[in-house]
């Protein structure tokens, strides 16, 4: 099931889309639901509305925090030039950074190296803390596309890592959630970004160092998880930089294609 939030000239609702590909009888809509799936029991209110009509917005709006991991791809922290850290490597990312599908990423003017990584993010659906690894699929929601858009240069001189990733629009999610019913396993998923169509990134969560379900654990062990909070599991290698003009894509296979132009920040 692909959960999507969207606005269809008023308010945010929420809805399930069936795609062409599904091979069902409304291909290419959006069942309506009451309500926010992330928030307590919805049910279909009969409306259908034909996906082409609506604006995708971000699946999900975290209330608490978006939680990333870095350094999750042995070839990704080669590139760079780091070692793979001892444990999972952790930092936050403001929930003012979220954006959705189509929506801007603007380049600040502190940065001279904005770039992308691709990533798959998981949403949380129940609150937890200390959750055992075997029971992560118990507190998963579903699964999104993002981007950890990061201005590489800060990243290094600031060494803490707030800003560099912190800046508004720096956290692309999207187009929709998939749920975890509908995608059990999670351990070998492409991940392709492509700039202005050419394929930059092109890895598979095969190659991450901490799978999903620990990473999951592991977040939990130092922070209460609530319903919609969102955790960036790592970007694999073939990082670079994206400047105005570009329009950046991030594609995970039985999720969907995330794409988001980028602008300069006026004024
Ligand atoms: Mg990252």
């Amino acid at each position: 099931m692909r959960v999507a939030r969207f606005s269809h000239g008023g308010e945010p609702q929420y809805g399930v889309v069936e795609l062409a590909e599904d091979g069902g009888p409304n291909p290419e809509t959006i069942a309506v639901v009451t309500g926010d799936p992330l928030a307590g029991p919805v049910h279909y209110t009969g409306e259908r509305v034909p996906l082409a009509d609506v604006r995708l917005l971000a699946p999900v709006i975290p209330r608490s925090k978006v939680v990333a991991i870095g350094r999750n791809y042995a070839a990704h922290a080669a590139e760079l030039g780091n070692e793979l850290p001892p444990q999972p490597l952790a930092f936050l990312k403001p929930n003012t950074a979220v954006i959705g599908p189509g929506e801007a990423i603007v380049r600040p003017p502190e940065t001279g190296d904005l770039q992308y990584e691709g990533e798959l993010a998981v949403v949380i659906g129940r609150i937890c803390r200390r959750v055992p690894v075997e029971r992560v699929p118990e507190v998963v929601f579903g699964y999104t596309v993002a981007n950890d858009v990061t201005c590489r240069d800060l990243q290094e001189t600031d060494g803490q890592w707030t800003r560099a990733k912190g800046f508004d629009t720096f956290c692309p999610l999207g187009p929709w959630i998939v749920t975890h019913l509908a995608l059990p396993e999670t351990d070998d998923l492409e991940v392709t970004t492509t700039l202005n169509g050419e394929v930059k990134q092109d890895g598979s969560t095969a190659q991450m160092t901490y799978k999903v379900d620990d990473i999951v654990s592991y977040v939990s062990s130092f922070t209460t998880l609530l319903p919609g909070d969102v955790i960036l599991t790592g970007t694999p290698a073939g990082v670079g930089p994206m400047v105005p003009g570009d329009e950046v894509s991030v594609t995970i296979t039985g999720i969907g294609t995330l794409t988001n132009p980028v602008i300069e920040q006026e004024g």
